[in-house]
């Protein structure tokens, strides 16, 4: 007997080419078998998917979840790793700098073993990551030695170095800020990536849109990340809204572009101009912490999923966006993101609603769609993972147009 048959679902896996109607069959934690029959008398357990949409567990690379590990007020409090996560159909999540080199511990020792969810982080730059924003006013909020010896003790957890191009630390460090965030990644040597947030949302300083191109052409090597790839904000992608020649050919270098929606970094306008000019985003993520989750107007991963197909990305690709392509990024393509026989047996399982909705962007503008997602059930490593009632009140669709 296997563990668990998911069955009668229509399997999307980007990373295989699948979609059609397929069973699953999960043993041990792994993904044992895929066919377009399998006789439920084998397992112990079995999901019937019917009319739902099986996808490789879904993988955010840009959350706050340090909750606990940063403030005491309710106000912009860090979200909860599993409400953020398998709760929501999310069966990874990557804390984006959270916390920096004198706080991380918190993380790494008592959030990510806790957790349900596959759970890692990247060090802030600023030795106290967002619990003190803007975390890096000059230079001695950087501890180069310190951000090393963080990466090094935890390579399991701590993928790679996260650097805020924002007011002030952009305008006393200039393009020092991520060149020494790159240096920590560098001189670790546990093989882990930058991820840059473009765009001066503490100060709309020109210096940022200087910096822009130099910090694309001469900082970022391939696998970087760059997050808010489709902001509106001084010092993204944008400038005069033609697309920089710069974010084209770190493209070309094998940059990665992420698109982080945000509180603040995110407009349906920008979103079109980026990608009209032909940068779609590698991977489609929330910078989700607790406050937007209930405020808005990022509410879940998957609102984000149907905020890029009302932007007219489809389906598969928006799948691919947060399955397949997230996992390559953070070098775990060898354990999820797949539905392939043998990899880690983590599933989401989501629903498709037809509808007439309503988008909200960070600017105040509004979108319709015609399409969201709503997680049904998530598996991690073989156990499923119950679904919360959700962000809104009436649970986890967008608002109705
Ligand atoms: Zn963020």
């Amino acid at each position: 007997m296997t563990d668990l048959l998911i069955t009668n679902g229509r399997l999307l896996d980007p990373s295989q080419d699948l979609d059609g109607e397929m069973d699953i069959a999960i043993d041990e934690g792994e993904i044992i078998e895929i066919a377009p029959s399998i006789d439920p008398s084998t397992a112990d357990r079995v999901i019937d998917a019917r009319g739902l949409i099986v996808t490789p567990g879904l993988i955010d690379i840009h959350t706050h979840v340090a909750a606990g590990v940063r403030k005491a007020s309710a106000e912009d409090m860090m979200g909860d790793v599993d409400a953020t996560g398998v709760h929501a159909g999310v069966t990874t999540v990557l804390d984006a700098g959270s916390t920096g080199a004198y706080n991380i511990g918190g993380f790494v020792n008592f959030i990510a073993p806790n957790a349900l969810t596959r759970t890692y982080a990247l060090l802030n730059v600023g030795t106290m990551g967002v619990a003190r924003a803007p975390e890096v006013r000059d230079a001695e909020d950087i501890d180069i030695e310190a951000g090393i010896a963080a990466l090094q003790a935890r390579p399991d957890v701590i993928l790679g170095v996260k650097a805020r191009m924002v007011s002030p630390g952009i305008k006393t460090l200039g393009i020092e800020l991520p060149k020494k965030a790159k240096e920590i990644a560098d001189k670790a040597d546990t093989g882990g990536f930058l991820m840059v947030h473009v765009g001066d949302i503490m100060g709309e300083d020109p210096v940022a849109a200087e910096l822009a191109p130099q910090l694309l052409s001469e900082v970022l090597t391939a696998g970087d990340v760059v997050t808010h790839s489709l902001s509106f904000q001084v010092g993204a992608l944008l400038n005069g809204g033609n697309l920089l020649d710069e974010a084209k050919a770190a493209r070309e270098r094998g940059v990665i572009f992420d698109v982080g929606v945000g509180r603040a970094n995110f407009s349906f306008e920008s979103a079109k101009r980026v990608m009209d000019q032909g940068l779609v985003p590698d991977t489609v993520s929330s910078d989700l912490t607790q406050t937007s989750r209930h405020a808005g107007p990022t509410h879940s991963l998957v609102e984000c999923m149907a905020k890029m197909m009302a932007l007219g990305v489809s389906l598969e690709d928006v799948v691919r966006m947060a399955t397949s392509r997230p996992a390559e990024v953070l070098g775990i393509d060898d354990e999820t993101g797949t539905l392939a026989v043998g990899y880690d047996a983590d599933v989401t399982l989501l629903e498709a609603v037809g509808g007439d909705f309503l988008f909200r962007d960070t600017v105040g503008d509004t979108h319709t769609g015609s399409m969201a997602l709503r997680p049904v059930s998530a598996v991690r490593a073989g156990q499923v993972m119950p679904i919360d009632f959700g962000p809104r009140p009436w649970g986890w669709l967008p608002e109705e147009a």
